[in-house]
């Protein structure tokens, strides 16, 4: 089977994925929301890290806890949890992030009984004196809380490990991306969505194994073959885009995705973490030097000037903003980056989407619009 397809299958039934590793070899499965959940601690721990997205089932539990303007995540996920699809689980680990993050950790801490919970409670601001301080604190808390839970002592050594395990995941998509943006016609932006999405799911040393070994069949390729791309370059910016058919859509109508801030994108894979430095320290470091997602803050401009840096290095013709509904944290994000874009001349659309995406012909004809226009 090639490495994509594997991860391909995965991704059709991550639940029953984990089921079996868990069934395999007795490891421990701690769900995880948002690139803020510090993995590499979990990992460290010897437990499998698997990021919780909702299954996509219909809601019905969900809506006696949660008001039906919490964003489709919040609800799917907790909507798995209520229905006994995440019975599997043997702890959740909570950062904490948007408000509706928060609300669902406490929400599930009094109705999802067997797991144990951790919240961690990160700064807000991440640019002030203190706050480094701070998150050391809470990183060190986690792992002493995490140990416990689990009966290890999570060691510098664990820890290293793990870090350099989740530096080749990082180091690997990375380089994948910059090789697609150079020649998107190498691999499809539906594909890269996941290598990104199975590297969140998988085990992580199979990962590292299947995405190195894509890379360097990449770069093989790109060396062989021949210039010219017709299409119009896009970056995708928003928060969780759990739909590869955007990808796929945005190719039909004459464009390609060749760069993204996204959290299942760039946001989970940007920024290696020292190896050499004292590894709690190295983790938090990555944190707070990466650009804050919009439920962080640090200073005024700092996510517009990296939208519009990542436009000109992807040599991107333009920008589509991919917001979940009732995503507040983004929709409030929306208006000063798109200003951001309009003073430097770089057109957007903006693509609002509740549970599932407009109907497929609908999104085709509004992008081939878009593209046209740029
Ligand atoms: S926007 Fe921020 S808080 Fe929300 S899921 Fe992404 S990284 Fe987490
Ligand atoms: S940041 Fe937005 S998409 Fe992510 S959990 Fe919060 S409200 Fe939902």
């Amino acid at each position: 089977m090639k490495p994509i397809d594997e991860m391909r299958e995965v991704l059709k039934d991550p639940a029953g994925y984990v089921q079996k590793l868990k069934a395999a070899d007795g490891r421990k499965v701690v769900g995880t929301f948002c690139s803020y959940a510090p993995e590499e601690i979990i990992l460290a721990a010897g437990a499998h890290p698997l990021r919780l997205f909702g299954s996509g089932e219909n809601i019905h539990q969900a809506e006696a806890h949660l008001q039906s303007y919490c964003c489709s995540l919040v609800r799917g996920a907790l909507e798995d949890a209520l229905a006994g699809r995440l019975a599997f689980l043997d702890g959740i680990v909570f950062p904490h992030t948007c408000d509706s993050i928060q609300r669902l950790s406490d929400v599930w801490r009094l109705n999802v009984p067997g797991t144990f919970h951790i919240d961690v409670i990160l700064p807000v601001k991440l640019d002030t004196e203190g706050s480094r301080a701070y998150f050391l604190d809470v990183l060190n808390r986690l792992r002493r809380e995490l140990g416990e839970k689990l009966g290890v002592t999570i060691t510098d050594e664990r820890l290293r490990s793990a870090i350099g395990t989740y530096n080749r995941i990082r180091a690997a998509l990375m380089q994948i991306c910059d090789l697609r943006g150079e020649r998107p016609e190498i691999l499809k932006g539906s594909d890269f969505f996941t290598l990104v999405r199975a590297a969140m799911v998988m085990d992580r040393p199979r990962v590292v194994d299947l995405l190195e070994g894509i890379a360097a069949e990449m770069k093989k390729r790109s060396v062989s073959m021949a210039a010219a791309w017709p299409k119009k370059r896009i970056v995708l910016s928003g928060g969780i885009c759990n739909y590869p058919d955007v990808y796929t859509i945005v190719e039909e109508a004459g464009g390609d995705v060749v760069g993204d801030d996204l959290c299942t994108g760039s946001r989970y894979y940007s920024g290696l973490i020292d190896e050499t430095a004292e590894p709690i320290a190295a983790i938090a470091d990555r944190y707070l030097e990466r650009v804050a997602c919009p439920a962080k803050h640090k200073g005024l401009s700092e996510r517009a000037d990296h939208l519009v840096r990542l436009v000109h290095q992807k040599r991107a013709a333009g920008v589509i903003f991919f917001l979940l509904k009732f995503c507040d944290p983004h929709a409030f994000d929306y208006p000063y980056l798109r200003e951001a874009l309009e003073r430097e001349k770089i057109p957007s659309m903006l693509l609002e989407v509740e549970d599932r995406l407009p109907a497929d012909g609908q999104l085709r004809t509004r992008f081939e619009a878009f593209i046209e226009m740029i």
